[in-house]
């Protein structure tokens, strides 16, 4: 699979090559290290990566003469580093069952696809998967939702549009429990334009969750569009405040030339990278390796 991955990142790729192509990369001097500083920001890495980049490549390599190939592959490395510590991958480890993974971020961002990419992923790991339409706000997405359930062969547990989501996540929590469900996945409204609801309503969720066990959500995972850029590294710091994240997925990872952002938010916020999405097929979700990532992007 790492053929797609190649086809996704190439646009990030280029974008950060044609960036580094313009450093004179005679020598690794303070100029010269400017000018890749300057590349790897312009490049969606961000300004935190970025400098943790040269301070690293001034400390390994500073005065010494450097080749385009030398300098890429440098930067790789440096990437892996910062990468590999947020590689973590989503285990279904809950006792007693289900595991609560709640997902959310805003509309758009490819939450409903990755809801059932994720579902997927974990049936062919021999898991059994149940949906929760806990996004009551949009008729839409309860309908888009039961599509995918249907295309998944995965129980759903919906309500009317309107409803409340944290009756719902209830139903899915004792009807998963009931019939031994493994992983419970919960849809939740992503409304960021009013956080004070969108709070309380997550509030809600976890205190009606928490009745049922303590544990419970065990994951609550942030599913970004690679495509928005450094705005969804403010999505980030919003989610986190709001609820709680304790991961994040990254979708349009493929066609997009802003890739870099992942870079950024491992570097800033340091949260688990679970899986990147890459496409819109149910087979694109793909596990977050973050040596060939940093491969690709470099
Ligand atoms: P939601 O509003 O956040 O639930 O977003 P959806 O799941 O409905 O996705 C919005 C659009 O993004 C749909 O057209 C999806 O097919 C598309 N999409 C989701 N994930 C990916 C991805 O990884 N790559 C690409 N290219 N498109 C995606």
């Amino acid at each position: 699979w790492s053929d797609k991955l190649f086809g996704g990142f190439r646009k990030t790729s280029d974008r950060l090559s044609e960036n580094l192509s313009v450093v004179s990369t005679a020598k690794l001097d303070d100029a010269t290290l400017d000018d890749v500083e300057d590349a790897l920001i312009m490049s969606d890495l961000g300004p935190s990566a970025a400098a943790r980049i040269r301070a690293k490549l001034a400390e390994k390599r500073f005065g010494l003469t450097i080749t385009e190939r030398e300098l890429k592959e440098a930067v790789a490395e440096e990437i892996a580093a910062i990468l590999r510590p947020v590689a973590v991958p989503l285990d279904i480890v809950a006792f007693p069952r289900p595991q609560v993974i709640l997902v959310i971020g805003v509309n758009g961002s490819g939450k409903t696809t990755t809801i059932a990419k994720l579902g997927h992923w974990l049936q062919e790991d021999d898991y059994e998967v149940m949906l929760a339409a806990g996004d009551t706000f949009r008729a839409a997405a309860i309908g888009q939702l039961k599509i995918w359930a249907e295309r998944i062969g995965a129980p759903i547990i919906t309500g009317p549009e309107g409803g409340d989501p944290s009756a719902i996540v209830f139903d899915g929590v004792k009807k998963a429990t009931e019939i031994g469900t493994d992983a419970l996945i919960v849809d939740t409204a992503g409304r960021l334009q009013n956080k004070r609801e969108l709070m309380d309503e997550l509030a809600k969720i976890r205190k009606v969750l928490g009745r049922l066990n303590p544990e419970a959500p065990h994951d609550v995972i942030l599913v970004l569009d690679a495509t928005n850029g450094q705005n969804a590294l403010s999505q980030i710091e919003i989610f986190k405040e709001v609820a709680g994240v304790t991961g994040l997925i990254m979708t349009k990872l493929d066609g997009t030339a802003r890739g870099g952002v992942l870079v950024a938010a491992a570097e800033q916020y340091g949260l688990p990278i679970h899986a990147i999405g890459v496409g819109e097929t149910l087979d694109d979700l793909r596990p977050f390796d973050p040596d060939l990532v940093a491969r690709v992007i470099a």
